[in-house]
């Protein structure tokens, strides 16, 4: 049996980044990372690659000549499939046995598929993996018309990519009475939505795939897709939508249920507290599949970007040699689309502020939403001034990029707000002021 002082499983963002500072501060120790896929790539750079501003080769993150200069042994298409806490053991898909020093869990999340009769047809296409990539510049380069299911972050990777590679008509179809509704306002999303206008891509709201057919009234219920391509979607409405190409984005989930059967603590993600610790000794979680207990909002808290995944893989590392360290960030992700951009900054959940302001108009192109707590309701375990002080604890920011910086430094800075609540809808008043 194999026995390596460091285990990770997951080689992306936080589990490459944590391998290397556990070298950087460890030049012994045995390091492996298992990785069920075949490549070790950037997720942030395939929209780039598929919208063809990059080539394929730019999105790989680190050389093969890396792993053997640092000394760190990289098992590609592997799957850890299960996790024996009390022998410190990771089962391997091959049946192979791995006993670990400290683990570290960084497998990210999988895309939710699309459960419709059809669904398995050719061109039905998601956006996760390099794979999936590949797949949809291939289908979209050839595709007259466009449909993409879902709205949100994936829906623009894919709408950007369809109209880069030339797909006449793009079609999102979300069923929520407006897009984005779980991120944004109305007026944000209006915002949005003419952006995607503008540019040939039009959002119907309310509507739900109820089938796909690759002819008329023919689809499959079941099996392989024998080379049957996708060529109609219809919708629960009874709208039906020709195309060749869809690009489905209903989400991700973290694939928790070998690790919760090993006696680690999950909920919708794998239950860290504030040093990405779980409840099992020398187990760690880090990046999209870890649920932390964020120190800034006293909360658990799930997080879906890049950044958050290395500063994450950090700090794991740093307490799987020894170092102890609180994970303390107030993230923000920024990204473009078409001549659009926009952000999110720290919490931007209703249920979790007091009071939402907005700043600019659907008018001017540019939305702002910001969303303040009272300190007096703060959560038990959350830092911060004590006393009855207001802070921003998170940010919509649409069309507006000069805006994040000091809307993320408010956050981080848990700065009180109380005396400056009333002016912040106002476009004049210039945001830095709140941390000059
Ligand atoms: C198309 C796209 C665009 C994005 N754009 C941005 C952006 O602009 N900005 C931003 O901040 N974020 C962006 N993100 C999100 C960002 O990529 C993720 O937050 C980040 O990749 C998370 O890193 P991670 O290491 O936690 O997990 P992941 O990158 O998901 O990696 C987890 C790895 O673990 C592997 N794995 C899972 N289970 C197992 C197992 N049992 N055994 C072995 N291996 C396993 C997976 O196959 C995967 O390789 C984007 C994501 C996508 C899909």
């Amino acid at each position: 049996m194999r026995n390596v002082d460091y285990l990770i499983v997951g080689g992306s963002a936080a589990g490459t980044t944590a391998a290397e500072v556990i070298r950087s501060r460890n030049g012994e120790g045995s390091i492996t990372i298992v990785t069920d896929e075949e490549e070790e790539y950037s997720r942030v750079l395939l929209p780039f690659y598929s919208r063809n501003k990059i080539k394929r080769e730019q999105v790989f993150l680190k050389t093969p000549d890396w792993y053997k200069q640092k000394n760190i042994e990289l098992l590609k298409k592997t799957k850890a499939t299960g996790l024996n806490c009390a022998d410190h053991l990771i089962t391997l898909s091959d049946g192979e046995e791995i006993q670990y020093g400290k683990l570290l869990i960084s497998i990210g999340g999988r895309v939710i598929r699309l459960d419709a009769a059809g669904s398995q047809l050719e061109n039905i296409l998601y956006f996760r993996t390099l794979e999936d990539t590949d797949k949809v510049i291939k289908a979209a380069s050839s595709a007259k018309a466009g449909v993409i299911v879902g709205g949100g972050l994936i829906s623009l990777d894919f709408a950007t990519c369809f109209k880069a590679n030339n797909v006449g008509e793009v079609t999102i179809l979300v069923k929520e009475p407006y897009f984005w509704a779980n991120r944004l306002g109305p007026d944000s999303s209006k915002v949005m939505v003419s952006v995607l206008a503008k540019n040939g891509v039009k959002v119907l709201t309310g509507e739900e795939v109820e089938r796909f057919e690759f002819e008329q009234g023919r689809t499959l219920f079941k099996g392989p897709t024998l080379n049957n391509k996708v060529a109609t979607v219809v919708t629960k409405s009874g709208k039906r939508f020709e195309c060749g190409v869809v690009g489905v984005g209903i989400g991700i989930k973290v694939d928790l249920e070998w690790i919760a059967k090993a006696g680690v603590k999950t909920n919708r993600g794998i239950l860290t507290n504030e040093y990405l610790e779980t409840n099992v000794k020398d187990v760690y979680a880090a990046g999209d599949c870890a649920e932390f207990a964020d120190v800034i909002f006293g909360r658990q808290h799930m997080m879906g970007n890049w950044a958050n995944a290395t500063s994450q893989g950090q700090a794991a590392a740093k307490g799987m040699v020894g170092e102890r360290t609180i994970y303390e960030t107030a993230s923000s992700y920024s990204d473009s689309f078409f001549e659009g951009t926009y952000s999110f900054i720290g919490v931007t959940d209703m249920a979790f502020a007091d009071e939402v302001i907005s700043r600019g108009s659907v008018e001017s192109g540019k939305m702002t939403q910001i969303y303040i707590k009272t300190i007096g309701r703060w959560p038990r375990g959350a830092s911060g001034p004590e006393g009855n002080t207001k802070r921003i604890v998170g940010a919509t920011v649409i069309n507006s990029a000069g805006e994040v910086a000091p809307l993320t430094a408010a956050v981080k800075g848990k700065v009180d707000v109380s005396f400056l609540v009333d002016k912040l809808a106002d476009t004049n008043f210039d945001l830095n002021q709140l941390v000059n």
